[in-house]
């Protein structure tokens, strides 16, 4: 069994070492690589993604697997060895049921209609991307007939992000969510706007970016492992256990976006730079699921990075950066600009409150799409009616409204923005329990200090990588399964204070 085991580790560090070719070859396309090396490039990742997919769905995988069933059920449950069997067997039988012809179908089609969306998003240009957008409704529902069985057709595409939840339960916690929110955001949205004028100043590039690597270096952000390159749109990437980086860009006329981008991403990268270093090149060395990766990067953007102890100790740091633009802005006036709350129609640029509201419309949307409720020449419609009626805005375009999110235009319809708003509750959970151990978490932020915080995180969360599922490890650290509770409880403290609601 041993043999075999150590075979299986082989066969999928080589998997892993494929993918992780693939991402220096996107990462390199989204930074450095000149429009010309496109074609190439495209063909070059087409390669590598299709060798490594026929490596893992190789029927030796299978049979590894199958021998080995016997020996990891003879293991305690929580053995890191029976857990790697079990998540490459959750993975494998996903990856042999979905045949390599679609997914080359699907993946031609996906840059294709990337290409289109890149060019009708400026011009506003909805007729252009629809006939696209059809036929991605259409290989969704393919995709999910992959998986007979499922409760909800949007389950199959579910589970790819955050595996274990369903649209039963994202749907019901959903709901619970928006009874508090919609309320919140109306009671703020009766005051004053916070004034943020102070943000759209014009702070030069090279000072902003210095100021927030500080940042993330006191995160515990370590460059010998990771980098810092501009990109259009912020990503982290990882080639190696030790090689984890980040992106990010800069606007010179608004200060909050490049900054809060970098503290984002830092905290995905914190999760992967702290997985246990054993379970490298196996399917247990990521991140467990999209909702817990974004309850990372949410905690290090916001509830850190957005909190009034870290600006107590940054804020006249950030005003040493920048004498000119911030001498005579206090601190009180800075922090209410950066956590201002406003009915918005951008979903990346949307606060901490309405954020989640964007991410229902899509959740909902994409669910009367699979279920055939909404069709695709009715989208952009049903897309401003909803945000006139949960944010009370209409756009004026489609540029700002179905035409925003790359998400659709690339992927599958359906699965890719749950996770966004599953981490918002995630890291509300994880704060409060972090606290009930270590009530000092936020006088050390006021000192500038951040090991107590990644430390819990560490212990808690991230050394496990995907060894346990984002609900159990829920369970493990709070004995109960996904609850808004500490998340709303963090919002209606923080904003009760800031609106004296
Ligand atoms: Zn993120």
């Amino acid at each position: 069994m041993e043999e075999k085991l150590k075979e299986l580790k082989q066969r999928l560090q080589e998997i892993n070492d494929l993918d992780m070719i693939g991402a220096v070859l996107n990462w390199d396309q989204s930074t450095y690589m000149p429009p010309g090396g496109a074609p190439a490039r495209g063909r070059q990742m087409a390669l590598v993604s299709r060798l490594s997919q026929e490596k893992f769905i190789d029927p030796a995988v299978g049979k590894l697997l199958d021998d080995l069933e016997p020996y990891a059920d003879r293991l305690p449950d929580d053995s890191d060895e029976a857990r790697l069997i079990r998540v490459t067997r959750r993975e494998y039988e996903r990856a042999t049921k979905v045949p390599p012809e679609f997914l080359a179908q699907f993946n031609a089609h996906g840059s294709e209609s990337y290409q289109v969306w890149i060019k009708a998003r400026p011009e506003n240009n909805f007729a252009a991307v629809r006939p696209y957008l059809e036929k991605t409704l259409e290989l969704s529902r393919q995709y999910a007939n992959f998986f007979p069985g499922y409760e909800h057709i949007i389950d199959p595409m579910i589970d790819m992000g955050d595996y274990g939840m369903k649209a039963a339960s994202v749907r019901a916690v959903f709901a619970d969510l928006r009874a508090e929110l919609v309320p919140l955001v109306q009671a703020i949205t009766a005051q004053e706007p916070a004034d943020d004028r102070c943000l759209k100043q014009h702070f030069p590039e090279a000072d902003q970016l210095a100021f927030a690597v500080d940042v993330i270096k006191a995160f515990g952000y370590d460059f010998e492992r990771g980098r810092q390159d501009k990109t259009h749109h912020p990503f982290m990437t990882k080639f190696a256990f030790d090689d984890v980086r980040i992106t990010t860009r800069v606007k010179e006329n608004d200060l909050g976006d490049g900054m809060f981008s970098t503290f984002h991403e830092s905290g995905h990268a914190l999760y992967e730079l702290n997985i246990n270093r054993a379970y490298e090149g196996t399917p247990l060395g990521g991140g467990t699921s999209s909702g817990v990766h974004e309850s990372s990067s949410r905690m290090w953007e916001n509830i850190v990075g957005r909190s009034k102890p870290f600006w107590s100790h940054y804020y006249p740091k950030l005003q040493a950066v920048f004498p000119e633009q911030l001498k005579d802005v206090p601190l009180d006036t800075f922090y209410r600009a950066i956590n201002k709350v406003q009915p918005s129609l951008i979903r990346t640029d949307a606060d901490e409150v309405t954020y989640n509201l964007h991410v229902m419309i899509r959740f909902d949307l994409e669910m009367d799409l699979l279920e055939g409720k909404l069709a695709i020449k009715d989208l952009p419609e049903a897309w401003h009616a909803r945000y006139e009626s949960d944010l009370g805005l209409r756009a004026p375009s489609d540029v700002n409204g179905v035409l925003q999110d790359v998400h659709w235009y690339f992927g599958l319809i359906g699965g890719m923005f749950q996770g966004y708003t599953l981490g918002n509750i995630i890291n509300g959970t994880w704060y409060a329990t972090a606290l009930e151990s270590h009530p000092e978490i936020p006088a050390d932020f006021a000192a500038g200090k951040f090991d107590t915080l990644r430390n819990w995180l560490t212990e808690n969360v991230y050394q496990y990588g995907s060894k346990y599922t984002t609900n159990e490890l829920l369970e493990r650290v709070t004995g109960r399964p996904l609850n808004i509770e500490p998340y709303i409880r963090y919002l209606k403290t923080k904003y009760g204070e800031l609106y004296e609601l």
